[in-house]
């Protein structure tokens, strides 16, 4: 194939003598698949347009937040509106009510919520608020969840990580990664009998209800039963990493499908429409320990700024209508079983599966439970499939460890289009 790809060529050999990697955000830079990243010009609905005029399916949707597709005409027009008011006051407006109750009205365990600017923030302040309320340090994450940057959260934590090979991060001192323990996810039997021996001095459980981070990992409802009666047993908060699954998996977050309450949820992604934001909430009784409230200090500049809170409103209004879940659940499952199709035609190890519109694929025979499995994934074979699948115009994420995100915008012909190309691709990746 012979994409030209000259501009974005030109513009990452700019990038990388002024941003480190060239880019924002580590796996954007496309390295661990042999490539540098297209540089983006435009997107409307699933597609996006590149600066060498590439057009591509788009399964990234700006790594979850897309859930309407680009440039939905009623979030461009909400956050129109809002321009004409202002940018950002550093004082509360109606804006931030209305997105709290959107919120509350969801997710059936938030009664207060507070916004941030990023999901990094959110589960960083989640964690403090847990350590606050109960007054012990120690948290317990899952290998290859991912719950943001902050210093405590980032042991063993999935994608980013795992996909430039490196373990942890230097600068996070050992003081404060041994303040976080990380056990296997969807193994109830070594987490209860972490909470047997430690979980007096345990603050927080946070995972991810549906892992997306590893690639596309479910946790058992068994799993996730185990965590609630665990931490409710010995006085731990639970928190649901929801900055992901939040508005994506079902309105109301995992916590509805499985029907498994955390004690605190942190959100993201969906809820800022594509703008930055974050936000974290739970019981009104938890909540109050946040100052001006409480004592357990979180503050932002930005903070419920109120063109980010118009395109939040905006889309969870829009996604907010009968019907839509379901057809976003039958586009995945026609993709995923379009996949899944092709790879028996093609005769190699890797599976397919979602649930609603986060999808997974992953080039192994092994059924994924955790990130152990997760690793067996040939990521060879993940490269060359990622390649062939970009010049045939379809965008998906540059790793192994990630997810395909479908939006309302994706068609029927779009999907077809996209099992069509990875037909193709899959028969060119036998060896
Ligand atoms: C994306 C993500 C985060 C981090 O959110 P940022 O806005 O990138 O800081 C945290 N947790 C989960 C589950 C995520 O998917």
């Amino acid at each position: 194939m012979t994409t030209n790809f000259q501009s974005s060529q030109k513009l990452f050999q700019k990038a990388i003598q002024l941003i480190p990697g060239g880019v924002n955000s580590p796996v954007r830079a496309c390295k661990s698949v042999g490539m540098t990243p297209a540089f983006i010009h435009h997107a409307d609905g699933c597609t996006l347009v590149d600066m060498d005029g590439n057009r591509y399916i788009d399964y990234v949707g700006s790594w979850g937040p897309m859930i309407l597709g680009h440039r939905h005409p009623v979030v461009i027009e909400a956050i129109t509106r809002v321009l004409e008011r202002g940018t950002s006051f550093g004082a509360p407006t109606d804006l931030e009510i209305e997105l709290a109750q959107l919120v509350v009205d969801a997710v059936p365990s938030i009664e207060m919520v507070r916004m941030v600017n990023s999901g990094t923030e959110a589960t960083m302040s989640a964690i403090r608020l847990a350590r606050g309320i109960t007054g012990r340090d120690i948290i317990i994450k899952f290998d290859g969840c991912y719950h943001g940057h902050a210093d405590a959260l980032l042991v063993s934590a999935g994608s980013g990580i795992a996909t430039l090979a490196i373990s942890g991060s230097p600068g996070v001192p050992d003081v404060i990664a041994a303040q976080t323990l990380s056990l296997t996810y969807n193994d109830s039997q070594s987490f209860t009998q972490i909470m047997d021996r430690m979980g007096s001095q345990i603050a927080a459980v946070i995972v991810e209800p549906v892992a997306g981070n590893m690639g596309m990992v479910p946790a058992t409802e068994n799993f996730l039963k185990t965590l609630r009666t665990e931490t409710s047993r010995h006085g731990s908060i639970l928190i649901f990493d929801e900055v992901m699954t939040g508005f994506r998996v079902a309105y109301g977050g995992a916590q509805t499908l499985y029907n498994i309450m955390p004690d605190l949820t942190t959100l993201g992604k969906i809820i800022g429409g594509g703008l930055p934001v974050g936000a974290y909430g739970g019981s009104r009784d938890f909540m109050e320990h946040i100052a001006p409230q409480g004592p357990v200090y979180q503050a932002g500049t930005l903070s419920g700024n109120p063109l980010a809170m118009a395109a939040g409103i905006a889309t969870l209004k829009q996604i907010h209508t009968p019907g839509f879940y379901e057809s976003l659940d039958t586009a995945s499952a026609l993709l995923v079983d379009g996949l899944n199709t092709a790879i028996q035609e093609a005769g190699i190890p890797a599976r397919a599966n979602h649930v609603g519109s986060m999808a997974g694929l992953f080039f192994t025979d092994k059924i994924v439970r955790n990130f152990d499995d997760a690793k067996t994934a040939d990521l060879k074979r993940f490269s060359n499939f990622y390649n062939g699948m970009l010049n045939r115009g379809i965008y998906i994420a540059p790793s192994q460890f990630e997810v395909l995100f479908i939006s309302s915008a994706h068609s029927t012909s779009h999907i077809e289009e996209t099992v069509h190309a990875a037909q193709a691709v899959f028969k060119g990746l036998r060896i």
